[in-house]
C-alpha cells in the first residue's frame, strides 16, 4: 500500500501537470476523466480499492482520508489538489495548503459542513433562508419558537440525499425526532411550502473572476435528487437571475475559490430562498457535460489550476434522469414490490432514442437509493428534451415528472 512507503517527490513538471482529488466516488470519477481530456494525471485518494474515481484515476492512494502519510505523498506527487466530497476532515486540506496548492480552502468547506455555520453565511451575504433555530440541548428544545412547527428536524452535519432529517409536525414529535437522531446538534427549520428546487453552480477563480452555469430546476424523490430540467421550466428569467446573483454573492462572501452549488426552494409565494451549499460540482450539474460547452468538472479543473474561465454556454436543452441502484432490481408480475432480484437496466432500449447520454459510475454493487449512473437526454428544444426524458423513463420503469 502505497501509504506505507515514504513519499517521493515526482519531477516539478510531472507534478505541476497532477492534480490530487480526495474522495474516489462519482464526482471525482469525472473530474478525473475532465482532467485526463486535458493531459494531466489524476491522483485520487479513497481507502475503497474499487472506487469508481480510483477505477480512472492514474493513481490510487488507497487510504483514509486523515491518513498523513497519504497526504503526504499526494502533495509530494501533485502540485493542486481539490475535495469531491464534501466530509473530507477540513484539518486535512488544511495540512495540503502548506504543501500545495488547495481549493476549495478549508475555511469554506467547515462552512458547507455545518448547517448552522450555512445558515450564517447566508446571513451574513444578506441571503435569505428558512426560519430556523439550533437544536443542541433540552433548553433549545423548549426554546423553539411556534413559527418552526410543523418543521424539519437536520443533523447539522453528515446529512445528505435527505438521510439524518425528519418532518416533524408539532413538539412531541419534536423531541421524539431529535431522540431519534442520537441527541446530536441539529438543525430545526419550518416546513416551506415549495413550489420548486432550483441550483445554480458557481465557478471563482482565485484572482476573483466568477461564471455559473444556468439555473436548474430540481425535482427531489425521496430526499434524492431524480430529475433536473435546464432551462428550469417552472421558473421566470427574473427569479433565475436572482438565484444566480445569490449563488455568487454566496462564493465571493467567502472568498470562495472552486466549484460551489447553491440549492434554492421557490415558495408558492414566489420568494426564493437558499437552503444549502456544496463546495464541490453537484449531481444537479451533470447535465452540463453534455449539454454545455465548458462543464463543472472543466470549471473545477480551470479554478484549481487557475487557468482563465470563460462563461458556460448551455447549447442544449437537457433533462438528466439519476439511475439509482433500485433500477437494477426487477419489480414483479404485478408491477407492485420490488424483489430482489438482480437484473441490467434496459440501456439498448434507451439508447435507441435520440441525443441519449448514458453515465455509468462502475460501481459494481447495486443498492437500492444508490447512485449508479445519470442519463442525460439533450435535445434543441426543452419540450422536446423533457420528451424524450420521459421516453426513456418509461422505458427504465422511473415514472414520469
Ligand atoms: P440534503 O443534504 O439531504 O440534500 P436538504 O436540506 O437539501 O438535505 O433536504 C433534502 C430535501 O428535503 C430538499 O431538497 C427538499 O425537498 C426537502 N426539504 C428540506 N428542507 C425543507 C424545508 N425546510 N421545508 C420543506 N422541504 C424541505
Ligand atoms: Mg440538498
Amino acid at each position: 500500500m502505497s501509504a506505507e512507503r515514504p513519499a517521493t517527490p515526482a519531477a516539478p513538471a510531472a507534478r505541476a501537470r497532477s492534480i490530487g482529488i480526495l474522495g474516489g466516488g462519482q464526482l471525482g470519477r469525472m473530474l478525473v476523466h475532465e482532467a485526463q481530456a486535458m493531459g494531466y494525471r489524476a491522483v485520487v485518494l479513497d481507502p475503497d480499492p474499487s472506487a469508481p474515481a480510483g477505477q480512472a484515476a492514474d493513481r490510487l492512494l488507497c487510504a483514509a482520508y486523515d491518513d498523513p502519510a497519504a497526504a503526504s505523498e499526494m502533495a509530494a506527487l501533485c502540485a493542486a489538489v481539490t475535495t469531491e466530497f464534501e466530509n473530507v476532515p477540513a484539518a486535512v486540506l488544511q495540512s495540503l495548503a502548506d504543501r500545495c496548492v488547495v481549493s476549495p480552502a478549508a475555511a469554506a468547506v467547515r462552512i458547507c459542513q455545518h448547517r448552522a455555520l450555512e445558515k450564517a453565511h447566508f446571513g451574513r451575504s444578506g441571503v435569505p433562508c428558512a426560519p430556523h433555530a439550533r437544536i443542541e440541548s433540552a433548553a433549545d428544545l423548549q426554546a423553539v419558537a411556534d413559527e418552526l412547527l410543523p418543521g424539519v428536524l437536520k443533523t447539522s452535519q453528515l446529512g445528505y440525499d435527505g438521510k439524518g432529517q425528519r418532518r416533524v409536525a408539532d413538539r412531541a414529535a419534536l423531541a421524539e425526532a431529535w431522540q431519534a437522531l442520537g441527541r446530536s446538534p441539529c438543525l430545526l427549520e419550518a416546513l416551506l411550502p415549495i413550489r420548486c428546487e432550483l441550483s445554480v453552480l458557481v465557478a471563482r477563480g482565485a484572482d476573483g473572476a466568477c461564471v455559473h452555469l444556468p439555473v436548474q430546476q430540481n425535482l427531489h424523490r425521496d430526499g434524492i435528487l431524480a430529475v433536473t430540467q435546464v432551462p428550469a421550466p417552472d421558473v421566470d428569467a427574473a427569479t433565475a437571475a436572482e438565484a444566480a446573483r445569490m449563488a455568487r454573492e454566496l462564493a465571493v462572501t467567502m472568498d470562495y475559490v472552486g466549484v460551489l452549488c447553491v440549492e434554492f426552494f421557490v415558495l408558492q409565494d414566489g420568494r426564493l430562498l437558499a437552503n444549502e451549499m456544496a463546495p464541490r460540482p453537484h449531481n444537479s450539474g451533470h447535465y452540463s457535460i453534455d449539454a454545455c460547452d465548458l462543464s463543472q468538472f472543466g470549471l473545477q479543473l480551470r479554478t484549481l489550476l487557475g487557468l482563465p474561465l470563460a462563461m458556460p454556454r448551455q447549447h442544449s436543452a437537457a433533462v438528466m434522469l439519476n439511475l439509482l441502484g433500485d433500477l437494477w432490481f426487477a419489480a414483479d408480475a404485478a408491477g407492485g414490490a420490488a424483489v430482489a432480484t438482480p437484473r441490467e437496466p434496459d440501456w439498448p432500449a434507451v439508447l435507441a432514442l435520440p441525443g441519449v447520454h448514458l453515465h455509468l459510475y462502475g460501481k459494481a454493487e447495486p443498492r437500492r437509493g444508490r447512485k449508479m449512473g445519470h442519463l442525460t437526454v439533450t435535445a434543441a428544444s426543452a419540450a422536446a428534451a423533457r420528451a424524450t426524458a420521459l421516453q426513456a423513463a418509461q422505458r427504465l420503469g422511473l415514472p414520469p415528472f
